[in-house]
């Protein structure tokens, strides 16, 4: 039996409706940008994350530029991230014309290791970055009494987190600013690119609020050079008939992540480490194998949907060369490049379908 990755139509067919009439509704009165839908959207959404201010984006990568902007890091300042996620959090900082600096991950959780921040540290940082990768929080304690330490601010990108805890905190209220991305493939995803912004500052939020009309508040007067990054108010009104649904489906998940943490028990395979503060929402559910070309070739055999979640760490781009990084130089984001691989988790994942992958990663170690 094949078992896709993802399966996206059996998410939409049971709200199939109810996404039909919000979308007619906006079609209806044509406020295509900046509609009421997404003043709703907005509020429903910063309730979820336990924060005072949630701001609709264009889309995740825009979320992360806007909150660097916000954060003031402008040419010549540092950001401090992890070296291996999806490029859109490296590529974010480079944008503003700062500098990228990579710091090596914790190989159980592939999170950014806090003891490794301090060293990275100069007079040029202006931001702390944790990835909450593949919907477990970065250990957020540590990063945030360093920044408070040097007087950085910490910005969460929570684009794989929505939803996810640290010692009860939700992930984007924990960090000065969180980022969210409603990419079809995340938790919570829209039918198109979007992202979010939450913070509890109100100047910040104000800030964002700028940054996403061109920095201006009234039409024609700009304060600041913004964008043109708003959440489409299709999209937050698709979003708003989702997010209510969205604990089920991430206790789906859990679920099933369960499920294959105990029938994977035993075998030469690293399942997900969750840390006992954690909420892990499981976005992706990532295995290592140090087998993993073998392995990837008998999953496809028996048609096992699957994927490399990330294959290249960010010193080993071309486009960072110039930052002059070595091979050797972050060990454990290489060897989770190396071994890392990710199966399918998806909530509407039937028990056959699910008991397939199981026998299927059974055999091949059999
Ligand atoms: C998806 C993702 C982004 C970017 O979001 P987009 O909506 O695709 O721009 C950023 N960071 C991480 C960790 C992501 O997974």
């Amino acid at each position: 039996m094949a078992v896709p990755l993802l399966d996206l139509k059996r998410q939409y067919a049971p709200i199939r409706a109810e996404i039909d009439r919000a979308i007619k509704q906006v079609v209806d009165h044509c406020g295509f940008i900046m509609g009421p839908e997404l003043k709703t959207f907005e509020a429903a959404a910063a309730e979820f994350c336990h924060t005072k201010h949630a701001l609709g984006v264009a889309s995740g990568s825009d979320a992360l530029l806007l909150a660097l902007r916000a954060c003031g890091v402008g040419p010549g300042d540092e950001v401090i991230t992890s070296a291996f996620s999806f490029f859109a959090s490296a590529g974010v900082i480079s944008h503003l014309g700062a500098v990228p600096v990579f710091v090596d991950i914790e190989l159980d959780t592939y999170n950014l290791d806090p003891a490794k921040v301090e060293a990275a540290v100069t007079a040029k940082t202006k931001v702390i970055m944790p990835i909450h990768l593949f919907g477990q929080c970065a250990d957020m304690d540590p990063i945030l009494n360093l920044a408070a330490t040097h007087g950085l601010k910490v910005v969460e990108d929570a684009a794989q987190a929505i939803g996810s805890q640290y010692k009860g905190r939700s992930a984007g209220s924990i960090g000065d600013l969180g980022c969210f991305s409603f990419f079809p493939t995340k938790n919570l995803g829209c039918a198109g690119d979007g992202g979010m912004v939450t913070t509890n500052d109100d100047a910040l939020a104000d800030m964002i609020r700028l940054l996403r009309q061109h920095g201006g508040r009234t039409e024609y007067l700009h304060e600041i050079v913004g964008y043109n990054s708003r959440l489409d108010t299709l999209q937050a009104a698709l979003l708003t008939v989702k997010l209510p649904h969205l604990r089920g489906w991430t206790e789906d998940r859990r679920r099933n992540a369960a499920r294959y943490n105990a029938a994977f028990a035993g075998l030469p395979l690293k399942t997900p480490v969750c840390r006992d503060w954690a909420y892990h929402i499981y976005n992706q559910y990532t295995v290592a194998c140090d087998d993993r070309e073998r392995f990837l070739t008998w999953l496809k055999r028996h048609q096992i949907g699957h994927k490399i979640y990330y294959p290249v760490p960010f010193h080993f781009q071309k486009c960072f060369a110039p930052l002059g990084y070595a091979a050797g130089q972050f060990p454990q984001a290489e060897k989770a490049a190396a071994t890392v691989v990710s199966l399918p988790i998806f909530g509407e994942m039937t028990a056959a379908e699910q008991d397939e992958v199981i026998a299927v990663v059974k055999a091949f170690f059999a």
